[in-house]
């Protein structure tokens, strides 16, 4: 191809080798072998090809919505041809003029009552061979389907040519036939086999009845059968999930030989004193599992990476003040890292309260924290005098240092990039290093309420163990959800007036703060005002990331002492908040939020031992997407089932998190949401290899460690998390 195709190549389409363009595969297929007739035609049809001539040709419409229309007849009946943007399609009144014997092919679809084919391809009806033409693979094209753009035929020329010169065995005009493809050999690619070796090893590629590399490559561009696709289809998956697993799993094991971690064998005063004295309620049965499962971590002189999921409101702060005492009880700081000043104050608040009877030292280290009141925290850390440090970022600065750091927590970790948590691992080396042969790290409890299915955490958090809450305290009732619209929230009113009556408070939040000429929502300004008009004998707060801090902070105190009944806030009170008597949670625009923040959001409310509410209010059109968010929030509190929706509506590229990790949510064939159980089958072989090969030495691995080796430089880099 020339200089101009081959840069739409690779700017759009990311191929630049002949090994991108061999891996490029269709994202579906379609049988075209079958030809209909116009009267069998109906509008939920996927694709269907017809096959007779054009009548005639006329333009609809005016200026851009101009249409192309083309009266095509099978010989029995007429449909319409439409093609939008008629300047753009002038070519194909030239290409197929009418009389031609045509196959059409396309989807149908309804148009004022009647049924029209958009766009569709036209073949010779001369030359194109149907009997031949079988699975058809469909790529993904260049944005510009004008001629010179690369549409799927072009994409379907070049891969075609490629594979024949590499010697697979593909028809002049389709796939092979399906006799020649025999069971599991790949046959008639035996020519080509040569070049592509199999490197996953025999065994595995027997017992999970794997199809050969070289088969499963050709078939997943020109497979001879839908039977052969779905199989070419399961190894590509699997593969391509097990080289994501192997190379987590090889990181983490190397981890593991070469960091120590601090041994906490004593389960002393500290913790037993807490617990028998001061606890003031009973620990959950999940809460107690999860305390002896970090404990054996800790216990072991491995380093600890655990990931602890709760849902809101199952009590992981306690956990983590617990694990805290286990640290003092042993010699060593702790150290407390949120996301959010209000949130690191919060837990500042918990921590010095629960433990206001024990002689423990707890200190506040966030942005607002300056001058006179910042030198002894920072002092203190360092003389070892300090043995619980909460923050925010600001732990991180390079004044910050340790005398015996031995268990960093960090809350709500989808805040925190990789990068951050790689900072505090290198703040404690210096001061964990001291003298011991290998380099021993502070143990880290990563704690986050985003509920991740599991797949999901096996790949995000793949270098960490989970541990997983999953029972809230006793008595609490589950939220009531409902839906309101916008116009309709007289009565969402009247329902606040009776919580506030009866004692309890409100939060109502916005998605933007202030007014916004783009989009029309909602906004807090605005909000606020409406409340005060509403309510005028309540005191209303007023919180959002545009203010001071020292002023957020005392707006919030206010709510949290329950002089103000109604917050209104925007999602800084997403994370963390918590003021048991609160009750109803006001969501406005609710189709704003993405599910995991609802699912926070509403996890504000049913903290105390009332009923409460979570109100999400949108605006009367709601796309079918955004309906089943709103749908799957009124009908269950679960957030493990929450992300897993979530997972399935958006795909894992868009939560939260996901982002900062790199390539390992680009998967290709793979998809996390509808191949979890693959997940599980990769990660397991994946340490079934490790175990047979733990140094990647043995002459029977060496094509597979050859080839992690050469898709290591797009993997992600784990190294950089240590
Ligand atoms: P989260 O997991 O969302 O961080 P928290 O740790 O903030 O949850 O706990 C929510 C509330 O539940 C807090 O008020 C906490 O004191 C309370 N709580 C935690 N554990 C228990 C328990 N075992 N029994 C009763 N209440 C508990
Ligand atoms: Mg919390």
């Amino acid at each position: 191809m020339g200089p101009a195709r081959a840069k739409l190549l690779t700017d759009e389409l990311h191929v630049s080798t002949f090994g991108d363009l061999l891996h490029c595969f269709p994202y579906k297929h379609i049988d075209r072998t079958r030809l209909y007739y116009i009267h069998e035609l109906t509008a939920d049809m996927p694709f269907v090809q017809l096959r007779g001539e054009i009548l005639s040709y006329e333009e609809e419409g005016t200026g851009r919505k101009r249409r192309l229309v083309a009266h095509f007849t099978d010989g029995r009946r007429v449909i319409d041809l439409v093609w939008f943007q008629a300047s753009a399609f002038k070519w194909v009144r030239t290409t197929y003029p009418a009389g031609k014997r045509l196959i059409a092919f396309g989807r149908p679809n309804v148009f004022n009552g009647h049924l029209n084919i958009p766009h569709p391809d036209l073949d010779d009806a001369d030359t194109l061979q149907l009997g031949k033409m079988g699975l058809m693979p469909y790529y993904h094209t260049t944005e510009r389907m004008k001629r010179g753009g690369i549409n799927s035929r072009a994409m379907e020329r070049f891969t075609k040519t490629l594979l024949q010169k590499l010697g697979f065995a593909i028809g002049a005009a389709g796939a092979t036939p399906a006799g020649e493809v025999g069971q599991g050999s790949g046959g008639g690619d035996s020519a080509a086999a040569a070049l592509f070796p199999d490197y996953l090893p025999p065994f595995l590629i027997h017992r999970l009845a794997l199809m050969p590399l070289a088969q499963s490559l050709r078939a997943m561009h020109y497979p001879a059968t839908a039977d052969e696709l779905r199989r070419a289809t399961y190894r590509q998956k699997f593969e391509e999930l097990f080289f994501i697993q192997l190379n987590i799993l090889r990181f983490t094991r190397q981890r593991q030989l070469a960091v120590s971690g601090h041994v906490f064998a004593r389960v002393g005063a500290m913790f037993n004193t807490f617990y028998h004295e001061h606890l003031p309620f009973q620990l959950t049965t999940a809460q107690k599992r999860v305390i002896r499962e970090m404990h054996a971590d800790m216990r072991s002189g491995r380093q600890m990476n655990r990931l602890l999921q709760g849902d809101v409101g199952s009590g992981k702060t306690l956990v983590a003040l617990m694990l805290t005492l286990l640290a003092i009880d042993n010699g060593f700081q702790a150290c407390v890292m949120a996301p959010t000043e209000i949130l690191a104050e919060q837990h500042y608040a918990t921590f010095t309260a629960m433990l206001s009877a024990m002689p423990v030292r707890v200190e506040l280290l966030t942005g607002a924290v300056k001058g006179k009141r910042r030198k002894p925290v920072i002092e203190g850390t360092r003389r070892g005098e300090v043995h619980i440090l909460i923050g925010t970022h600001a732990v991180l600065e390079d004044a910050v240092e340790f005398a015996r750091l031995g268990l960093v927590v960090i809350d709500e970790q989808h805040r925190f990039g990789v990068a951050q948590r790689a900072r505090l691992w290198d703040k404690s080396r210096g001061a964990a290093a001291g003298g011991a042969a290998s380099v021993c790290y502070p143990h880290v409890l990563v704690m986050t309420a985003t509920p991740i299915p599991r797949t999901l955490a096996m790949t995000l958090y793949g270098d960490l163990d989970v541990s997983v809450i999953d029972e809230l305290p006793p008595g609490r009732k589950p939220i009531e959800t409902r839906h309101y619209w916008q116009e309709r929230a007289e009565s969402l009113y009247r329902g606040i007036r009776a919580e506030v009556a009866k004692g309890r408070q409100v939060y109502v939040v916005y998605p933007l703060i202030s007014e916004s000429e783009k989009i029309d929502i909602q906004n807090l300004e605005a909000g606020y005002e409406q409340w005060c008009r509403r309510f005028p004998d309540l005191r209303i707060s007023k919180v959002h990331g545009r203010m001071k801090s020292a002023e957020k902070d005392a707006e919030m105190a206010r709510f949290v002492s329950g002089e103000t009944q109604i917050l209104v806030a925007t999602t800084v009170i997403e994370v963390g908040v918590n003021v048991p008597n609160a009750s109803v949670m006001v969501i406005q625009n609710a189709e704003r939020f993405g599910l995991a923040q609802l699912h926070q959001l509403r996890g504000r409310v049913g903290r105390g031992a009332e009923q409460s509410y979570c109100i999400l209010v949108t605006k009367y059109e709601l796309s079918r997407e955004t309906r089943q968010r709103i749908d799957i929030m009124c009908q269950t509190n679960d957030g493990f089932e929450i992300a897993e929706a979530d997972l399935r509506l958006r795909g894992p590229g868009d939560i939260e998190g996901t982002q900062q990790s790199g390539t390992a949510f680009d998967l290709h064939v793979a998809n996390l949401a509808r191949d979890g159980q693959l997940v599980q089958l990769a990660r397991d072989t994946a340490a079934e290899v490790l175990d047979a090969d733990p140094t990647g030495t043995s002459a029977e691995y060496a094509p597979l460690w050859r080839h992690l080796a050469a898709l290591g430089k797009d993997a992600i880099d784990w190294s950089n998390i240590s």
